[in-house]
């Protein structure tokens, strides 16, 4: 049995998002149901709307997205322990995964090979052809994917923790990122803005890159102890051979070996940012120095629900614009041009006006 709830919709790769009706199922006795209050605007909702990653992920149509959702339960299933009706809760960009597999007995969910991805998924429970995300009124998702949201966070600036939170928070939790370290971030948006309050909360000596120099100010508030303009060679030159550690958020096609130049013997530079155009890498900027080149994808549920606790402790929370949903065809737009400071979260309040 479903029900059904507002949401805003894509009905093509080229056409605006707009209002209509999509179904959800009723809860079963391992759901949590919950009305969404607010859910972030991620570049990976643009990519996908647009489907510019046809090659590995073609959307089907009409795509629903959103996966930075924070929401109040409504109804939880007779087998439901973790959540009530009531609490403040939240969902990433999982909400399903097989748990047998090596990697899900890991707490690795975002790397099971069955995953289902908040939206844009084959939907296992049938309620319609793939899963709908967050930019509608409700949603129900089994309660292993569901997070806690610790007390004193503001849930507005709480919904970019589910995706460009957890996203820049691993890697650099399993590069080791602390005190001693100088690490750079490339990028200065959603996942970028994020990656900065970490590295500068766990202590390293961090350095952001960007193309916009009017976000020079920001990015020092942000906790960055130097800005680069990344399009000066000149500063770029600076930084050569000096780096432990970069996370590269870039959206768009970017020459990373700039970057890769950047990374001081053995260092690393992790690419989140997920442009649809193959990057070109030189050998000789991994060889010299022996540099690596890795990627990262979200990360699992405990350390999701780690990230927002260590969170909740630190009084870290992302910077937003709140947009009401009728504004989100103008948030693209915007998103495209790097004018955003520094996550569209949009008040799903807004969806009662149509
Ligand atoms: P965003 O808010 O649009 O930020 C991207 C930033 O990249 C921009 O603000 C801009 O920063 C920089 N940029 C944009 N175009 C550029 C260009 N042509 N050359 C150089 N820099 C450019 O996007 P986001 O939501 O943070 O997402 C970033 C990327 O990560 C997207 O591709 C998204 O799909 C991906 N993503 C990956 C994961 C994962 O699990 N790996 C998770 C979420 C998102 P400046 O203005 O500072 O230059
Ligand atoms: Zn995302």
């Amino acid at each position: 049995m479903t029900y059904p709830t507002k949401a805003y919709a894509a009905e093509s790769a080229t056409s605006p998002l707009a209002s209509t009706e999509i179904p959800r199922r009723d809860p079963t006795a391992r759901d949590v149901q919950i009305e969404i209050l607010f859910c972030g605007i991620c570049h990976s909702d643009l990519h996908q709307v647009r489907d510019e990653w046809s090659a590995f992920m073609p959307t089907t149509y009409p795509a629903v997205v959103g996966h930075e959702i924070v929401g109040r339960v409504t109804k939880v299933g007779s087998g439901v322990t973790k959540h009530a009706p009531g609490d403040l809760v939240a969902v990433g960009c999982l909400v399903d995964s097989d748990r047998t597999c090596p990697q899900c007995r890991d707490h690795l969910e975002n790397l099971c090979p069955n995953g289902v991805f908040t939206y844009n998924a084959p939907d296992q429970h049938g309620t319609a052809p793939v899963t709908y995300g967050g930019y509608s009124g409700s949603i129900v998702v089994d309660e292993h994917f569901v997070l806690r949201v610790p007390k004193g966070l503001d849930p507005a600036r709480t919904a970019p923790l589910l995706c460009a939170g957890i996203t820049t928070y691993s890697p650099m939790r399993r590069a080791g990122v602390g005190k001693g370290q100088k690490v750079g971030v490339v990028g200065l948006g959603g996942l970028g803005h994020m990656g900065v309050k970490f590295a500068h909360a766990f202590g390293a000596h961090t350095v952001v890159f960007t193309t916009s120099p009017n976000k020079k100010e920001d990015a020092l508030r942000l906790g960055a102890d130097e800005v680069v303009v990344s399009r000066d060679a000149n500063e770029m030159a600076k930084h050569a051979g000096s780096f432990d550690f970069l996370l590269d958020t870039v959206s768009a096609d970017h020459d990373v070996n700039s970057f890769l130049n950047l990374l001081a013997h053995d260092g690393t530079l992790t690419l989140v940012g997920a442009p649809s155009k193959p990057l070109e890498v030189s050998a000789f900027a991994l060889l010299m120095g022996r540099r690596k080149l890795s990627g990262s994808l979200i990360g699992g549920i405990a350390e999701t629900q780690e990230m927002l606790d260590f969170c909740g402790r630190h009084e870290i929370a992302s910077d937003v614009e709140v947009i009401p949903i009728q504004k989100v065809n103008e948030a693209y737009e915007r998103l495209v041009r790097s004018d955003v400071k520094y996550r569209f979260v949009i008040d799903m309040a807004s969806l009662a006006r149509g």
